[in-house]
């Protein structure tokens, strides 16, 4: 099968990066050390062509025409072992790691579940990098500061265990077809393994309502007099909003809690 010859599905979320400058530029960015890269979705491979000239990929991809497209275009790079392709459905395959030694993931991910992907892949201990092209609006939340509009318990999970940050951004005429909405490319390099999902769960309860006021989030489920103890504790008023606390504080008031 030939690319000419691809209808691309909606439903696996395919949008083709055709833009060589933004290729080159997530080359550039990757991260300088020997592991392997994990590329979930290859597609037709313009991203993997590169990514095989530096290093050794385990790719996933879910849909069985693009499979035969890969086994094809990439016959010589699967005989060398330089790529490894495992067709289906990467989340069905992705148990605690995804790959049994340490990996980079770079790709760029289908929409519908890059938050689901990336929030595994912080979870995932062999998981030391990523660099993946995602909607805009997501690439800002996990990047968000302390302080801007965007910042929600996304960016605390990631910047916990990680540097986050926007390589560029990607106007929609750079894929085939062009998505409705803009993308960005973000770096997210991991110093520490994910906190625990009680810490999770804890966040989600602080932005249960981001326009509220933390201490109204918290006591739902925490003892209202404990709640205003801690964030006086802390020196917090208790008319701050949940997105003006930062990464430090809400470690300290979940250890508190
Ligand atoms: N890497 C290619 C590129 O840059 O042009 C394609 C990217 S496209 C945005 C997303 C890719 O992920 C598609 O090839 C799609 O079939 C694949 N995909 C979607 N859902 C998947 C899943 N659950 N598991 C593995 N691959 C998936």
């Amino acid at each position: 099968m030939s690319s000419q010859n691809v209808v691309a599905k909606k439903r696996f979320g395919q949008n083709f990066l055709k833009d060589e400058r933004i290729l080159r530029e997530i080359i550039e960015a990757m991260p300088e050390n020997a592991n392997k890269i994990a590329e979930i979705g290859p597609g037709l491979g313009d991203l993997t062509n590169y990514l095989v000239d530096v290093k050794s990929v385990v790719a996933f991809e879910v849909d069985t025409d693009l499979c035969k497209h890969i086994e094809t275009r990439f016959y010589d790079a699967i005989n060398t072992s330089h790529l490894t392709l495992h067709c289906g459905d990467v989340l069905e395959r992705w148990q605690s790691t995804l790959l049994d030694e340490p990996y980079d993931l770079v790709a760029n991910l289908p929409y519908y579940i890059a938050t689901n992907i990336i929030l595994r892949a912080l979870a995932d201990t062999q998981c030391e990098n990523m660099l993946v092209m995602v909607q805009r609006e997501v690439a800002l939340k996990f990047a968000a500061e302390p302080g801007e509009k965007n910042f929600g318990a996304l960016g605390v999970i990631a910047q916990s265990v990680a540097e986050v940050q926007v390589v560029v951004d990607v106007p929609p005429h750079s894929f085939e077809p062009p998505p409705k909405v803009d993308s960005a490319v973000l770096l997210i390099r991991k110093h520490a393994d994910r906190d625990d999902e009680a810490f999770e769960q804890f966040l989600r309860t602080a932005f249960t309502q981001p326009r509220k006021t933390l201490y109204k989030n918290l006591s739902v489920y925490y003892e209202k007099e404990k709640v205003k103890a801690a964030l006086e504790q802390l020196g917090l008023a208790s008319s701050i909003r949940p997105h003006q606390l930062a990464t430090r504080d809400y470690h300290q008031l979940y250890n508190i809690l």
